[in-house]
């Protein structure tokens, strides 16, 4: 099994045609007569431009204007007066054509190349794209056409470029896999506007790939299997139908409002890991993100990450939702988050020890940083703050404090940020939920974290699989806990959402419906599944199951009642 990035959701089955990127031949002759030269170079470019407008007319059919968009850009980029001097420069001083458009391209994707930034990185694979087919043109080498490919292809290249995919065929692709591209390259954009499975980053990939050969893939778990038996293939082969069944059913959700079917507007939010993840949750047609983990900023370093570094994740979060809200969870670490170079000591009971809002409270420098990071960020975007681990008010008094410290510094440096930004918690310990009332008049909003939640109130690990008979978030105590944490905000009047897994849980849907959950932030790929759940169920007929519900004395009968009632 080789592993990747998936990118793309869905499973395929099929026979891999192996793309190369190879660039033609040329002989590195001084032309005898450079004005010339420069002339065929010129005719070059302007072959270049015709066939490109000409994909960009096939993929704006096929794949969306977004994606004819950065063809077309590519006709921007070679009509480049910088570029085009540069090349016709080298020209006049005695390099064929070919050379100088190879030696100019090499050096800007270098440039590109050079930065982390993977959207400027993406500008070293167009570039790499036009000189590809700009050396094609110039020395008569035929293009391979990914449309001529049989039914049932699996494709696998270093990087898919967009000129690569214009017209393709998408029956025909069974899956994508590339050694190089993230969730945000041209090759993923490309694999989930056509719906092809895809799986990227997959190191080393095309060396072990030959024409032909057979593959599984699952673009959601971002895994590749070369030559599966036949019970692998057979099961690929079940999952791929079960899934494309499950989005046809689920695709005429996308686009639509999200409400209850008697018209009462929800929120629907996703749940995100880092900046990029955020792409998905607008492909998924999520409403904004209702749970940023800024951990991940944290556990990828090997020391803290600086202002810069977080305001910089932060704000490129806020710039891809626009003006989408982005609640943004400070740093909750410890419990099972550990971070070497923190040097904390080890304790006998992590989860109830020194963590999240306790941790940051106690290294107000570390949390300062952070506060600062995202109050700058809230310039570019709708950006709110959210608390973990909350157990008493006197904490989110402390958070507020410190906000409203690092405000009136910003004023004096003037650096502006939202004025407005909300300060909000997650409500998932038993003792937030006891004194919700409390707490709701003191944060902006909730957002119920019902994975420590489910965990606390059971007194039950939720890593521990000889407990986990009991850590069910069905259990009268937790649903009772729901019950009391909604009602306390709606008596404030404040936004009341959850982040936790059983947002998601369609079983659940109409037990949150009648207790008033207002936001519903889910796992991207989850979005479309939740706003069908609750687009299924009115506010009456959800009250008449919870009303049951609500009687049970066990969460198996619990379960029972919600399955026998399942939409
Ligand atoms: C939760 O506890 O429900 C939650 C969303 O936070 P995490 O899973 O990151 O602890
Ligand atoms: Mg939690």
């Amino acid at each position: 099994m080789y592993y990747g990035i998936g990118g793309s959701a869905g499973y395929g089955v099929g026979r891999a045609v192996v793309i190369s990127d190879e660039l033609p031949v040329y002989e590195k002759i001084k032309p005898s007569d450079a004005a010339a030269e420069a002339e065929r170079f010129q005719s070059a470019v302007d072959v270049f431009t015709e066939k490109t407008m000409q994909m960009a007319d096939s993929m704006r059919l096929s794949a969306g204007q977004k994606n004819a968009e950065i063809l077309e850009g590519h006709v921007v980029m070679i009509s480049d007066p910088f570029i085009q001097d540069e090349i016709k420069e080298k020209i006049m001083q005695g390099m064929c054509a070919e050379q100088a458009v190879d030696e100019v391209c090499a050096q800007f994707i270098e440039m590109f190349n050079m930065t982390e930034d993977e959207l400027t990185m993406q500008r070293a694979t167009d570039i790499r794209d036009i000189r590809t087919r700009l050396l094609r043109i110039l020395t008569g080498t035929q293009e391979k056409d990914i449309r001529e490919v049989p039914a049932g292809t699996v494709i696998v290249a270093k990087d898919l470029t967009p000129s690569m995919t214009a017209g393709i065929v998408k029956e025909n692709v069974a899956g994508i896999i590339t050694e190089t591209g993230g969730v945000t390259s041209h090759s993923a954009i490309l694999a989930r506007a056509l719906e092809i499975p895809g799986v990227f980053s997959v190191e080393g990939i095309i060396s072990k790939v030959k024409d032909g050969m057979e593959i599984a893939l699952d673009g959601s778990e971002g895994t590749v299997i070369l030559e599966p038996d036949e019970a692998q293939a057979q099961e690929y082969r079940k999952k791929r139908d079960e899934f494309l069944e499950a989005r046809a059913g689920l695709e005429k959700y996308r686009g639509k409002e999200t409400r209850t079917a008697d018209g009462i507007s929800k929120v629907l939010y996703g749940n995100i890991g880092k900046p990029d993840d955020a792409a998905k949750v607008i492909e998924n047609d999520g409403e904004g993100i209702g749970l940023f983990r800024t951990e991940f900023l944290f556990m990828n370093s090997k020391e803290l990450p600086t202002e810069e570094e977080q305001f910089e994740a932060y704000k490129k979060t806020a710039e891809l939702m626009k003006d989408r809200e982005v609640i943004i969870r400070t740093l909750d670490i410890g419990g099972d988050k550990d971070i070497p170079y923190l040097g904390l000591e080890k304790e006998d009971n992590p989860f109830l020890g020194y963590r999240a809002i306790r941790f940051c409270l106690n290294r107000e420098d570390i949390y300062k940083t952070q506060l600062r990071a995202i109050l700058r960020a809230s310039a570019f975007g709708k950006v709110s703050i959210m608390v973990p681990l909350v157990t008493c008010v006197k904490e989110v008094r402390d958070v507020k404090a410190l906000v409203e410290k690092i405000k009136a510094e910003l004023d004096i440096e003037g650096v502006s940020y939202d004025k407005n930004i909300k300060v909000g918690i997650m409500v998932e310990t038993p003792a937030a939920s006891e004194i919700a009332d409390l707490l709701a008049k003191e944060a902006d909003f909730f957002s119920i974290g019902t994975n420590d939640l489910t965990q606390y109130t059971m007194a039950v690990d939720r890593g521990n699989s000889k407990v986990a008979y009991l850590y069910s978030v069905f259990n009268p105590a937790v649903l009772r806990s729901l019950k009391r944490i909604i009602g306390a905000a709606k008596q404030e009047n404040i936004m009341v959402g959850m982040c936790g897994e059983a947002a998601a849980d369609q079983l659940l849907t109409p037990v949150l419906i009648s207790f008033g959950l207002e936001e519903f932030s889910v796992s991207a790929g989850s979005v479309l599944a939740t706003r069908a759940a609750i687009c299924k169920w009115s506010k009456a007929d959800a009250d008449a199951v919870t009303q049951k519900v609500m009687e049970c004395a066990t969460q198996e009968e619990v379960i029972e009642i919600l399955k026998a009632n399942k939409r």
